[in-house]
Parts: C-alpha cells; structure tokens; sequence
C-alpha cells in the first residue's frame, strides 16, 4: 500500500490511477482529479515520504555485453 499525495487515501501501489515521478521520487495517484493536482503544483503535493525513492542507480545493474 501507498499513501496518495493529494488526498492522502491509502492506495495498492498496482492499482494507482497514474505514478508520476518527481524529483527521483515516484507518488502513485488514485484518480485523475489527484492526477491534473499534482502536475497542477506538483510541489506542495510532494513529500518524499509518501512516494517512493525511484531506483536508479547503475552500480546495482549487473554489467552486461560492455
Ligand atoms: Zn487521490
């Protein structure tokens, strides 16, 4: 389960509406109403808490064909 930003209801992280990244974080939305908020102010919606770090980083890749 994952908190949605906008309004706070407790989503199943397969079942959000939309999963926008912002900042390296990912916040799953519901609904497209909390969906159009979020790109409407994306900053007051985003706490670091309620998304998740998005994984990014190349030395937990195994290196293949290089
Ligand atoms: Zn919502």
């Amino acid at each position: 389960m994952i908190t949605d930003p906008v309004c706070g209801k407790r989503i199943n992280r397969g079942k959000a509406h939309v999963v926008i990244e912002h900042e390296g974080v990912a916040y799953s939305l519901c609904c497209p109403l909390c969906q159009a908020a979020f790109e409407r102010a994306p900053g007051s919606f985003a706490k670091p808490a309620l998304g998740e770090k998005v994984r990014r980083n190349p030395e937990r890749r195994p290196y293949r064909g290089r």
